[in-house]
């Protein structure tokens, strides 16, 4: 089952939406075993939303976005983006049968994270000028065709996201006391704020969580409180200067009793090796950077120990190798036997 059949009567669709699915949603909150003990946290999980069809909770916006571009008569579909995005929007676009356009800037075309794009089918344009000239074309473009924009400023992509929420406190009974993921676009710290606040309304929660955003220190524009000309982060799905749901950010953290902070490259790779290699989960870096703020908020004792906390794991790791590649050992060349093998393994 996807999130419109699930949660059917929380979202914006009706009968005459076309009910499409690649059944994303229903993702593990995995019990951590090693980083809370270590953290002394008795009550640390990770929501794995890498474990979505195309590798990330872009799946949960835009199974509802794309419903209803097709309740809408939309046979062509059109973002500006080069990654998640793309390939979310590429998979649904094949599954509905219709067509997927992605535009990229010239100079910043990585085939590695276009590649599920062009596996799905979409066709790539690579339009001279940078990303906020591809999105200001994508949006003119759509403004004039019967071309359905679904960049996150489409709000049925916030709409279909909030459904993590929902899952959260359907496994957990409640909401937890802290949730904590990474802002880039801030699309996805708005919507689990929109999820918490409606299950609430419906009764289906006794409280709400403190919302707390992690950015990366070369592209925090919250956390600074202006935009960010130039950003520069490892961690690319969150390398955004001005935030579309930047309002929907602040609203979150100051309604909430949270925060948002920025973390430093190091601490986000650190803590993408200590995710992997401790609880056997691998995160893109960006779904690194709110572990990598815990760790710190535990150090400054603003976390108390019997607090439920909520990682946001958003990315799977598989999406960005080369990132992660950098902090690990390299394989070991031998030509040798069982012996010296067992000799350099020191068993
Ligand atoms: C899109 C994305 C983010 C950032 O989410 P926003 O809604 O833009 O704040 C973080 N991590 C991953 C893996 C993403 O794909």
């Amino acid at each position: 089952m996807g999130v419109i059949a699930r949660y059917r009567e929380h979202l914006p669709v009706g009968p005459a939406t076309p009910e499409i699915d690649l059944q994303e949603g229903s993702t593990p909150l995995v019990p951590s075993r090693n980083i809370g003990k270590a953290l002394g946290l008795k009550n640390l999980y990770f929501k794995y939303e890498g474990l979505n069809p195309t590798g990330s909770f872009k799946d949960r916006g835009m199974v509802v976005a794309v419903a209803k571009a097709l309740e809408a008569g939309s046979r062509v579909l059109m973002c500006a983006s080069t990654g998640n995005t793309s390939a979310s929007m590429a998979a649904y676009a094949a599954r509905a049968g219709v067509r997927a356009i992605v535009v990229v800037p010239s100079g910043e075309i990585a085939m590695n994270k276009l590649s599920q794009a062009l596996m799905y089918g979409a066709k790539v344009i690579a339009l001279k000028g940078n990303f906020d000239t591809a999105l200001e074309t994508v949006r003119d473009l759509t403004s004039r065709y019967n071309v359905a924009l679904m960049n996150s400023v489409n709000p049925n992509r916030l709409e279909g996201q909030k459904t993590a929420a929902f899952e959260i406190v359907d496994v957990l009974g409640d909401a937890p006391d802290y949730l904590i993921l990474p802002v880039g676009n801030a699309g996805n710290i708005t919507a689990y704020w929109k999820g918490f606040r409606e299950y609430h309304a419906a009764g289906r929660s006794t409280r709400l969580p403190r919302m707390v955003g992690a950015q990366a220190e070369g592209a925090a524009p919250i956390v600074s409180g202006h935009p960010v000309a130039h950003p520069k982060t490892v961690a690319s799905a969150i390398r955004i200067g001005n935030p579309a749901s930047w309002e929907g950010a602040t609203s979150a953290r100051d309604e909430s009793g949270g925060m948002i902070a920025a973390v430093t490259d190091t601490e986000i790779l650190q803590a993408q090796v200590q995710l992997a290699s401790s609880e056997g989960l691998f995160a893109e870096p960006a779904s690194a950077a709110p572990l990598a703020l815990l760790f710190r908020l535990v150090r400054e004792g603003k976390i108390a120990k019997d607090a439920i906390t909520v990682v946001v794991l958003t990315g799977s790791g598989l999406k960005d190798p080369d990132a992660a590649l950098k902090n690990v050992e390299p394989p070991i060349e031998l030509d040798g036997d069982a012996r010296t093998l067992a000799k350099v393994l020191k068993l």
